[in-house]
């Protein structure tokens, strides 16, 4: 079974296609360590779960507090309640039928996991996956996953347009960020996908900025980067906007940025290299005088998490594919001066790509 199967509409054909391509993988079973991976094989969203994947059988190990819980949304056959630690639940699932290549995504199991369950079973292979087969599998979405981004996405978006009602200088980014959260909440989030991103003034050349109590400023950009998480699954979006005014160096460096942004859609589609729609953002950058001021990748998959597969990036020689959702977000950061980044949702299709996000792109004042 090949990666042409993929998407798979719901969890019980992606527990199966994950059984049928356990040889093909070189092990006699899974273990799925992830809360995320296993949500996407059974349905389960509880916080304490693990999952063994074996030819004839698909185990969901959780604890008491989720048991009822498990019992309802996970669609396996055989739930198992455990006791004690996580790894002895595990173990002893694997000598039942004497299991003996183990795969594991080796990103997300601990070390000392790692080692307990290795100890716990001395016949036992444990056999690492640097990229995990199931997290490659959530990078290619389904219709009802693409229908839940757009309804995050929608979510924040409405969000967002209400928080430019109540934007006034003196409001300070905590506050500003603060409201952007409970107007998500308002609209339907579960929560913030992250923590909110608001930078007043030259604080936007912080990539990653956490809200602090510094004011916004009349004729001043704030940057906001956003998500909300409904139904599981994520949205993320960067804009800027000012009270007043939007500064001139500000207008021109978003000039720059959003050209960036249209080479990048220009570029993306079936097929095309992911390194190569970072490269033609990139350039235009570049070109522009501003390469070592973009110094992180342009963007990210999102689905069940903010950030996961695909990468946008250099040495990303990975192809994109119909149903990869993900982000467009080059952005250019003067240390101490301004920053600016734009960032957008795009779902690539069989003949190009579709843009998700529709909140006005330039950053415009009010
Ligand atoms: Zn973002
Ligand atoms: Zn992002």
């Amino acid at each position: 079974m090949g990666i042409e199967k993929l998407p798979l509409r719901d969890a019980a054909a992606r527990r199966s296609y994950q059984q049928a391509r356990l040889s093909s993988l070189g092990v006699d079973s899974f273990w799925v360590v992830r809360d995320v991976d296993v949500r996407y094989l059974t349905g389960f969203t509880g916080e304490d779960s693990t999952l063994l994947v074996a030819a004839d059988r698909v185990v969901l190990v959780t604890d008491s507090r989720f048991e009822e819980q498990a019992q309802a949304e996970a669609g396996v056959e055989e739930v198992v309640c455990r006791r004690g630690a996580m790894v002895a639940a595990v173990a002893r699932l694997c000598r039942r039928p004497g299991l003996c290549r183990i795969g594991f995504g080796s990103a997300a199991l601990t070390h000392a996991d790692w080692k307990g369950l290795g100890d716990a079973l001395p016949g036992a292979q444990l056999v690492p996956f640097a990229r995990c087969p199931v997290g490659a599998m959530r990078a290619r979405k389904g219709r009802e996953e693409v229908e839940a981004i757009r309804r995050a996405l929608a979510i924040s978006q409405s969000a967002f347009e209400r928080l430019g009602r109540r934007l006034r200088p003196g409001m300070t980014e905590r506050h500003l960020a603060g409201l952007l959260e409970w107007e998500m909440r308002q609209g339907g989030a579960d929560e913030a996908a992250f923590k909110t991103i608001c930078a007043a003034g030259e604080r936007a050349s912080l990539p990653h900025a956490a809200p602090t109590d510094r004011k916004a400023e009349a004729n001043r950009p704030l940057l906001f980067d956003w998500g909300a998480r409904a139904g599981g699954y994520n949205s993320d979006l960067t804009r800027l906007r000012a009270t007043g005014t939007m500064p001139r160096e500000v207008v021109e460096l978003a000039q720059v940025v959003l050209e960036a942004q249209e080479a990048a859609f220009a570029r993306l589609g079936p097929g095309v290299p992911c390194r190569e729609v970072d490269h033609a953002a990139r350039t235009v950058i570049v070109r522009a005088g501003y390469g070592r001021f973009f110094g992180h990748g342009l963007g990210h998959g999102v689905g069940l998490e903010v950030h996961e597969a695909p990468r946008l990036a250099a040495g990303q020689d990975d192809p994109l594919l119909p149903g990869m959702v993900l982000t467009i977000e080059p952005g250019i950061y003067l240390p101490g001066r301004a920053g600016v980044r734009i960032e957008d949702m795009v779902v690539i299709t069989p003949d190009g790509y579709e843009l998700l996000s529709s909140l006005e792109r330039r950053p415009c004042g009010g």
